[in-house]
């Protein structure tokens, strides 16, 4: 029997597994995740900033996953892609006919001194949730130390992630001061970010907008400012540094380290993939998510990682493979984009929706808004009763 294994329950792996399930192709479907849940990575700042628990975000991928796919919960080690074969941490290797590829998105260091070892990435619900201890301690200390260092907090990067934790982290905060008995007047936090502009992907008055309303909690944003090292307690740019026992590490992520183990041509682990979306070389292979770099027909750049994209491209690749196991040709990928939310915390934010015309919406309306988008999307991917039970 044909053979489709699809690596990774994230949003693209799920959606397409879902698919292809739908479209009853007649193939054995095997999902392969590391974990025996699926988590929706869009708030895993809401994880690290205290604001959401573990079973808001995540949900058993066996539940998720529909009747006639198979689910294996292990690590990918390798793809070795001559023999059409999966390498698996603990199963034995799995064959397959056709491949998709959705293992999703690691930190990027971009290779800054001390990175690693100093600072908190926000990358999956591990690192989120190490975060979080991380700053629950640190804050909770500062009564018995009186060191100031442990009320400083350091945020890397501002785009859409940063600002995102920025937003639930001043919300929570004054709840976090009255449970540990420390003083706001002493908190501070710093956003550095080596770009001349916060959230570069949002008009400039959205982009003000956001700035002021997290000034105005608290935050210091330093733009134009390059982090060269991070140390033990403090981040550096150039000459300044930045003292903080708290320092968050979101300026960036790549694909995963799968995507180089395996051979792949890929620039910080995502591959330029066909139109198709599948590899050059082999048809039957398909990159999709944050693995795979796409370029924008309209623009000649590529996409942007999103889920929102990572879903239209499952949704594409599924279609794909069902083609070529009925004989037919494949469709090139499209993706018209239906806008971008940013949240400040739960009620508040700014966003560009490009339905029926161009919104900008700032303030309090647009919590609503990204409650929608996420509750669609865990109903999208793995039904009503998920939805429900997360509510
Ligand atoms: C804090 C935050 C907020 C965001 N907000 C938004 C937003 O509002 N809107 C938006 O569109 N996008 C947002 N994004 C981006 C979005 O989360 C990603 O683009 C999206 O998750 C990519 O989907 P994916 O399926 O490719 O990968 P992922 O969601 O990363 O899923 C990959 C899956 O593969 C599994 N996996 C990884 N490695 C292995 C392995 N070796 N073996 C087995 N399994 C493995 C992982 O456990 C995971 O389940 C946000 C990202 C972050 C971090």
């Amino acid at each position: 029997m044909t053979t489709i294994a699809i690596l990774g329950g994230g949003y693209a792996g799920l959606r397409a597994a879902r698919k292809l399930a739908h479209a009853k192709v007649g193939a054995r479907i095997i999902l392969i995740n590391r974990n025996p849940y699926h988590y929706q990575s869009t708030q895993l700042h809401q994880l690290a900033a205290g604001t959401k628990e573990p079973a808001d975000v995540c949900f058993s991928i066996r539940e998720a996953a529909p009747a006639g796919v198979d689910v294996v919960v292990d690590e990918v080690e390798r793809v070795d892609r001559n023999a059409r074969r999966v390498l698996l941490k603990s199963h034995q290797p799995i064959d397959y006919d056709y491949l998709l590829n959705a293992l999703g998105f690691e930190s990027e260091t971009f290779g800054i001194e001390g990175a690693e070892e100093n600072s908190l990435p926000l990358v999956d619900v591990d690192t989120a949730m190490a975060a979080r201890r991380h700053l629950e301690e640190t804050l909770a200390r500062y009564r018995a130390s009186g060191d100031e260092l442990d009320l400083h907090i350091v945020v890397c990067g501002a785009g859409f992630t940063s600002i995102e934790y920025l937003g639930e982290l001043v919300h929570r905060l004054p709840r976090l001061a009255k449970e540990h008995g420390f003083p706001m007047e002493k908190v501070r936090i710093d956003c550095i970010e080596a770009a001349d502009k916060i959230l570069p992907m949002f008009e400039p008055g959205l982009a003000a907008w956001a700035t002021d309303y997290l000034s105005k909690r608290g935050v210091h944003f330093h733009t134009s400012t390059p982090i060269t090292a991070i140390r033990p307690g403090q981040v550096v740019s150039n000459g300044t540094a930045f003292p903080a026992n708290t320092i968050i590490w979101t300026t960036g992520v790549k694909g995963s380290s799968v995507i180089p183990a395996s051979g792949y041509d890929s620039k910080r682990n995502r591959v330029v993939v066909q139109d198709d979306l599948s590899v050059e070389g082999d048809h039957r292979e398909f990159l999709i998510g944050d693995v795979s770099a796409v370029p924008d027909p309209s623009s000649g750049r590529l996409y942007p990682t999103t889920a929102q994209i990572s879903v239209a491209q499952a949704d594409c690749a599924a279609a794909n493979v069902a083609a070529l196991l009925a004989g037919r040709p494949t469709r090139k990928f499209s993706f018209k984009s239906v806008g971008t939310v940013c949240s400040l915390g739960p009620y508040a934010g700014v966003a560009q929706i490009d339905y029926l015309g161009h919104w900008k919406l700032k303030g309090l309306i647009v919590g609503a808004v990204k409650k929608v988008v996420n509750d669609r999307s865990v109903l999208e991917l793995a039904g009503l009763r998920t939805v429900l039970g997360n509510n």
